[in-house]
């Protein structure tokens, strides 16, 4: 028997795990990944911070584990001297991840599953970080991958993603265009579809970045951590990691976690405050979060709420002037991850954050592919 199955978080059906199963098979709902209760008592039993990210993972056989060295990312203390943020800034930086983003963990887990259930060809959508990644772990799993991408995407992502040797698809359209291609490419050679919006994998794997928050001997745990959300994957991985700890008694308090958008794009913000959602088609510089209609949007806004986060929007300009900051203290991160510290600037300003605070900045890509 599993030692997990994956669940429909909208009507509970449980179904055995496999790679290419992406939804429900009752109600057509999103899943995620939970293990059963006799494999999480024993767990219980020799509970450790170690124990606890080695085996609640879907994939403990060794032989199938996928890496590049992924995660335990450094977090370091950003300097506000000379500015008027009053709270205690923390950036844990995401782009030292072998790809360059934090991808890589949810990426190294949904890889993992894959040389696992013995896939050996792939496709996925994504016009950046998602693609590199899954590009460069299917690499090193000896697994095929085909990446689609709108023809307009850039050029330096590109030139990565086909540098480890994926076959590259540039569509003309839309973003939605490009993932009708890949579905017909799917159906027409039977492949395996592994995408980072959608997969339990991805999420699960995404676990590790609250893990290595709370084991860092050297910060607190942060009060509050501020994500850029496209699809969510970062965000939801980290609730779910800190749940864990949480309910294993490792930690005695949640983080809030905020969602951060561009107003340009913001379907979270709007059905975190109307449930209100009509399509928006402007262009944000934040493309890594450029999602118009996400897959798992009622499952963010449950883990906001419950966290007692907030989901907030901000300006193209203060995301300009946010990455301005950031570079000017010496971290290079993408737009995408310069919405954190323009969120944080929000928050404050509407109350949710407060003077001397703990705030932590998942900054989430690098610079050096947006040019
Ligand atoms: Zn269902």
């Amino acid at each position: 028997m599993n030692h997990f199955q994956l669940i429909c978080i909208d009507c509970n059906e449980a179904h055995n795990p496999s790679f290419e199963l992406l939804r429900c098979s009752k109600c057509d709902g999103i899943l995620d990944v939970r293990y059963s209760s006799s494999y999480i008592e024993g767990i219980r039993e020799n509970l450790s911070f170690n124990a606890l990210i080695e085996l609640m993972t879907p994939i403990i056989d060794k032989e199938f584990i996928v890496s590049l060295g992924e995660g335990n990312t450094p977090c370091t203390e950003i300097s506000t001297v000379g500015s008027d943020i009053k709270q205690h800034l923390i950036a844990k930086l995401e782009y030292m991840n072998p790809t360059g983003s934090f991808k890589d963990r949810g990426v190294a887990t949904m890889i993992s599953a894959a040389k696992y259930y013995g896939v050996k060809e792939i496709v996925e959508d994504s016009s950046g970080n998602a693609g590199a990644s899954v590009a460069a772990y299917a690499a090193t799993a000896g697994i095929k991958s085909n990446i689609f991408v709108p023809s307009n995407a850039a050029g330096s992502k590109l030139a990565q993603i086909s540098a480890y040797g994926a076959v590259v698809h540039k569509i003309d359209g839309s973003r939605s265009d490009v993932t009708e291609k890949l579905i017909d490419y799917k159906d027409k050679f039977d492949l395996h579809y592994g995408s980072h919006a959608i997969s339990p994998f991805f999420i699960e794997g995404n676990k590790r970045f609250a893990y290595e928050i709370a084991l860092n001997p050297e910060i607190d745990l942060p009060q509050h951590i501020i994500f850029p959300v496209g699809n969510g994957g970062l965000l939801l991985g980290a609730w779910k990691g800190f749940m864990e700890l949480f309910l294993f008694g490792l930690i005695r308090e949640m983080p809030k976690l905020h969602s951060v958008q561009s107003e340009l794009i913001d379907p979270i913000t709007r059905a975190y405050y109307s449930d209100v959602f009509d399509s928006q088609e402007g262009v944000t510089l934040a493309t890594g979060i450029s999602v118009k209609s996400p897959p798992r949007l009622n499952q963010i806004i449950e883990v906001i709420n419950q966290t007692k986060g907030r989901a907030i929007s901000i300006t193209e300009k203060q995301m300009i002037d946010a990455k301005e900051f950031l570079c000017h203290k010496g971290l290079y991160c993408e737009y995408t991850s310069a919405v954190t510290l323009a969120g944080l600037h929000k928050l404050v300003e509407i109350g949710e954050i407060n003077t001397g605070q703990t705030v932590l900045l998942p900054l989430t890509g690098t610079g050096l592919k947006e040019n």
